[in-house]
């Protein structure tokens, strides 16, 4: 496969746009042109979702669930043989760090996609429940075919998020990638090929927010799986309400870690690269608010900046790398503007927050903290998805739960103790839709999303897979 021209995958097929416009993708490290892919609109759309609806309703839509599973956990197979290189792939376009790379872009979309063949294989699609009239049969039905679109922060495993579960089920997709991360969408296309899933399962398109919104509008599709923006969801949730549409929606986040006064601050330490910085801090869950007991503020603030300037910041394909680029030059430039932000509304910068020595090429930022920011100013209350923290000071639990829950959004969170019971405790009263206790880490088999302006719905669990069902009751005599 060339990753470096990268077409439209419809109806089995690699395929030109019907425009002939093509979209570049740039290296976030060097700005170079990595390659290129076919720009597909609102008639690519159309052909992708027809070819969809074809392969729904032939044998990919009546074959027994086992099959399909069977399938499916071929083309996981697929994938992972495929992880090395789509790792390096997606650290070029997007600057992930290649050592999270390896385990988000070349690992996970696999152990998903597979997880999802077991369950499905294990999931009875249709059970009979007594009832006071007669028996009544409960159906799972394939919901139909599915939009998919997905940003180009973790471009791999948001997709295989929605892929997974959706062909375990029995959908069919359309997959719209983002144009950031236009070409390791391919390898879904080639892993496709090399499993034999059937002509039109699942159909790519590459494309920017037109070629998203001709999929939100498209007659054709019976369910709409989102990741991005706040903004962006909140605008396709619109439309598809004005459609009777049902739609999931990942969106952004402004979590908060919280820090106990009994906390071990080596521990904490030790977890807030993965925790806040994570993938260059262009994560939606990481924790940007720390949020600090006053009795140990000063302590605090000290370990946050001392985390963020021991990381090493560099090439993204270097395994010793912490931080690669963002991006891209527009994603730097609106950190850069938080970070202008930060310093004239009052807050103490303590450390990075500029353009690192010598990195003039690629879109890098040095990982910055401030110090005695207010829960209510612009740096606090907005995603800036960059390398930036705040460390707001707290009173007390409560005033901590407070703090942690003043915010619109509700995506992570993590609590810091040395009493793992009051931790519990504390995530429990966190309004998010997850959090961890002197952790953080997203498991295949428990629910993921958000509250608030973080989303609608969940993905990955049996959670994630009940979505893509249809329920029908059929009513009967039978006692
Ligand atoms: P974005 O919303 O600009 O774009 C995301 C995708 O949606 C892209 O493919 C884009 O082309 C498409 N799109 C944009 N507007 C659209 C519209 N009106 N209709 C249809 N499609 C549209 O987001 P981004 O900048 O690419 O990604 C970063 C955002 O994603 C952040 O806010 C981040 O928090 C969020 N995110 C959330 C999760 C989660 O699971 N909650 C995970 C990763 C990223």
């Amino acid at each position: 496969m060339d990753t470096q021209r990268v077409t439209l995958f419809v109806d089995g097929r690699w395929t030109e746009s019907s425009s002939g416009e093509t979209i570049e993708v740039i290296e976030a490290a060097t700005e170079q042109a990595l390659g290129a892919a076919s720009a597909g609109n609102a008639q690519d759309i159309d052909r992708a979702v027809s070819a969809a609806r074809r392969a729904l309703d032939g044998p990919w839509g009546k074959a027994a669930a086992e099959e399909r599973a069977a399938v499916v956990a071929r083309f996981a197979e697929a994938l992972k043989a495929r992880g090395k290189d789509t790792a390096a792939l997606v650290s070029r376009e997007n600057g992930m760090p290649i050592s999270l790379s390896r385990a988000v872009n070349g690992f996970a979309p696999s152990a998903i996609i597979g997880y999802y063949a077991g369950l499905a294989a294990k999931t009875a699609r249709e059970e009979i429940r007594p009832g006071m009239g007669g028996e009544t049969l409960v159906r799972r039905e394939p919901i139909g075919v599915v939009g998919a679109i997905v940003p180009w922060n973790y471009p791999q495993a948001l997709a295989a998020m929605k892929i997974g579960p959706a062909l375990a089920a029995g959908c069919t997709v359309v997959l719209k990638s983002s144009p950031e991360a236009a070409l390791d969408a391919a390898v879904f296309a080639d892993a496709a090929t090399a499993a034999d899933l059937p002509p039109g399962v699942l159909n790519i398109v590459p494309g920017g927010r037109e070629t998203g919104q001709a999929l939100v509008d498209h007659p054709g599709v019976d369910k709409i799986a989102f990741t991005g923006s706040t903004a962006a969801g909140r605008a396709i949730a619109a439309r598809c309400g004005e459609l009777l549409r049902p739609v999931t929606l990942e969106l952004g986040g402004k979590s908060a870690a919280i820090v106990l006064p009994d906390a071990d601050l080596g521990a904490f330490a030790r977890g807030l690269p993965e925790v806040s910085f994570v993938n260059n801090g262009q994560t939606c869950h990481a924790c940007t608010r720390v949020l600090a007991p006053a009795s140990r503020y000063g302590e605090v603030v000290e370990a946050v900046t001392e985390v963020a300037r021991a990381l090493t910041i560099g090439d993204p394909l270097d395994k010793q790398t912490a931080i690669g680029p963002l991006v891209s030059r527009a994603q730097r430039d609106r950190v850069l503007g938080y970070i202008e932000a930060g310093k004239s509304g009052g807050a103490r910068l303590t450390t990075g927050g500029g353009v690192p020595v010598g990195r003039d090429r690629g879109w890098f930022v040095e990982p910055a903290v401030f110090a005695d920011v207010d829960n209510s100013s612009v740096i606090a209350r907005e995603e800036i998805f960059g390398p930036v923290l705040s460390v707001i000071p707290h009173e007390g639990i409560d005033d901590a739960i407070r703090i942690a829950n003043d915010s619109d959004y509700g995506l992570g969170g993590t609590v810091w103790t040395t009493d793992e019971e009051q931790g519990r405790e504390i995530a429990r009263q966190v309004h998010s839709g997850t959090v961890g206790v002197n952790t953080y880490g997203i498991e295949v088999n428990a629910p993921f999303g958000g509250v608030k302006a973080s989303g609608l719905g969940r993905e990955m669990g049996p959670e994630g897979l009940a979505p893509y069902f249809s329920l029908k009751s059929i009513y009967t005599t039978a006692k």
